[in-house]
């Protein structure tokens, strides 16, 4: 199924998103992941890709995405980052997908770093181009960020960019993970201003211990709104009320966001089935309101 094919026929989609474990010595653990998430009925499940990653790691992106069609009969869709990759790594991987059943791609430059830098593709738009051109059976998601990628220079031209992603042969964007729902919402209407059409999915990454949180604002940038800082430091100490009021504040974003009229909600689930479950069981009954 084509994801933005979802989004004609839901008024609210809901997917899920999962990583290859590090270690491959641990790679079983991910089986049990999807066989936890599956009675979560979500509309899809992407997989991400480690940027200039091993072989392994890659071939475990194309593996997983596999198995959840196969196994689960779930529409997967897999990551993909052209940083550090050269024309003929990508149609490399294109053709593994292929070969798997697996017709929807997350398109991504991934980070520069001094071991990936850009060779072939500059930016995702130029690996959407690519794979548009090198086989137009595929669908093509792409990244978006509500708070503007570190790399922009404001968020008028990061979200420019996105109007070429989206004349790439983008399709549908997924957001970069945010705390503050009111940064979506005037995202949203910047993205309506320039004239963007495809549907756009909010990212919710529910956040249960206090180093995830210093990890994950490290990494992508997200501010913190005063009533989140609130309800880390009054549970910081106390690891089960912390996990119980971030999947309380995730959950209560969520459900923000869909009376806000949000076309799809991605949660990163971090591999955390029990956190998953608790936030789709809070939400499944008014997903399945507004979908009726
Ligand atoms: C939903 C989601 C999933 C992700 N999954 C992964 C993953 O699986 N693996 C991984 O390694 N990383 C992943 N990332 C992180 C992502 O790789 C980084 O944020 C990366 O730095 C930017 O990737 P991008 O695809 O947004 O890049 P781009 O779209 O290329 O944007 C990067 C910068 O270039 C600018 N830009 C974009 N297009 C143009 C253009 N045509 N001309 C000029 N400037 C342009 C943008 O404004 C931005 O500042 C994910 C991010 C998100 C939000």
């Amino acid at each position: 199924m084509n994801i933005q094919r979802l989004f004609e026929s839901k008024k609210v989609v809901y997917s899920l998103e999962v990583f290859p474990p590090k270690k491959t010595t641990s790679i079983d653990t991910i089986y049990n992941t999807l066989y936890g998430l599956r009675g979560l009925k979500p509309d899809f499940i992407s997989v991400t890709y480690g940027a200039g990653g091993s072989e392994t790691q890659k071939n475990k992106t194309c593996e997983i995405a596999s198995l959840i069609r196969s196994e689960y009969q779930i529409e997967p869709v897999s990551h993909l980052t052209c940083a550090g990759s050269t024309k003929e790594d990508i149609i490399e991987f294109l053709n593994r997908l292929k070969a798997e059943g697996v017709h929807n791609i997350l398109a991504l430059r991934g980070d520069i770093t001094p071991e990936n830098q850009v060779i072939d593709f500059e930016h995702a738009s130029d690996l959407a181009a690519f794979i548009k051109k090198y086989d137009d059976s595929f669908n093509i998601s792409g990244a978006c960020y509500p708070e503007g990628h570190c790399d922009a220079a404001n968020i008028d031209e990061d979200i420019e960019n996105l109007k070429k992603k989206e004349a790439a042969g983008v399709g549908h964007f997924i957001s970069q993970l945010f705390f503050d729902n009111d940064h979506f919402y005037e995202f949203m209407n910047k993205v309506e201003k320039v004239g963007i059409k495809v549907p756009i999915e909010a990212g919710i990454m529910p956040v249960i211990n206090k180093a995830q949180i210093e990890r994950t604002v490290s990494m992508c940038g997200a501010s913190l709104p005063v009533k989140f800082s609130k309800m880390m430091n009054k549970y910081a100490q106390d690891p089960v009320a912390l996990k119980d009021a971030g999947i309380a504040f995730a959950t209560e974003q969520i459900i923000d966001l869909i009376n806000n009229d949000v076309q799809g909600i991605h949660l990163y689930t971090m591999n955390n089935v029990e956190t998953a479950t608790r936030i789709t069981n809070s939400i499944a009954n008014i997903i399945a309101s507004c979908n009726k």
